[in-house]
């Protein structure tokens, strides 16, 4: 192309800005006091239902509970990853990088142990402690609790997490979270739930309009029982709408 007709094209085009799929989600995460009001509020409120359910012994959050469950001792189920853990750092050099998710590129992080801690999350835990509830965290991370040169034992002590070996439940087979959450409402009574994707409360379907519906069906759980934490870089949610930019632009409400 001659230099003169470059030239030409160059001025008459609008510039093409950069695309970073997750700059507005991570940038929130990470500047927002915003983010830290919703996590913190999410945890404060939490602590308020956790006094309700200790004071009724016929409260449960989770539906894996089985019916002779008022004598079990009380616990809290927790997610980690962007529930107790923030990974907003790891999404911040993918946008800086221009680098799409890898589960090479996410156990890399893992092992760094970097992860910082979501506000509100480390009062809520002690508090949690302090009333005699065992706080049980259900995470699919890779992570071996019986290790202390584990990366994830290791973030979680640098935080001053509560954390008990018995009570870190890692991924070992499937992601679906059911199966572990029956293994604690085996032993203890569930007092509430506290996530940032809807299967770490129950099994989530994977379109849309059907998250949304079961969403509605367990309205009275949200706020009393269940408690998310918001995450707007990644979850079940997006492969739901579809991991392309195409999919979520052709899934907006335009109103037109
Ligand atoms: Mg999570």
């Amino acid at each position: 192309m001659r230099p003169f007709l470059l030239f030409t094209l160059s001025v008459c085009l609008p510039a093409q800005q950069k695309q970073y799929p997750n700059l507005n989600a991570t940038a929130w995460m990470q500047t927002s006091a915003e983010y830290v009001a919703a996590t913190t509020q999410a945890y404060r409120a939490a602590e308020r239902s956790m006094n309700d359910a200790l004071a009724d012994p016929n409260w449960t959050a989770a539906y894996e509970q089985g019916t002779d469950f008022r004598g079990l001792p009380p616990a809290v189920i927790l997610d980690l990853d962007e529930t107790v853990l923030d990974n907003s750092a790891f999404q911040a050099r993918q946008v800086a990088d221009e680098l799409s998710y890898s589960d090479a590129l996410w156990q890399a992080w893992v092992k760094e142990a970097k992860a910082g801690a979501i506000p509100g999350a480390v009062q809520f835990l002690n508090t949690a402690l302090l009333k005699g509830v065992a706080p049980f965290y259900v995470t699919n991370r890779v992570c071996d609790a019986m290790n202390d040169d584990d990366a994830t034992v290791k973030v979680l002590k640098a935080h001053r997490i509560p954390f008990s070996r018995e009570r870190l439940l890692c991924k070992t087979g499937t992601s679906e979270k059911t199966e572990r959450r029956k293994l604690v409402a085996a032993k203890y009574r569930v007092l509430l739930m506290v996530g940032d994707d809807f299967n770490d409360f129950t099994a989530a379907p994977t379109t849309v309009e059907k998250r949304a519906d079961l969403a509605h069906f367990h309205q009275a759980m949200w706020g009393t029982k269940w408690f998310v934490i918001p995450n707007p870089t990644y979850g079940s949610w997006e492969r739901a709408v579809g991991m392309a930019i195409a999919d979520k632009l052709g899934k907006l409400e335009r109103k037109q």
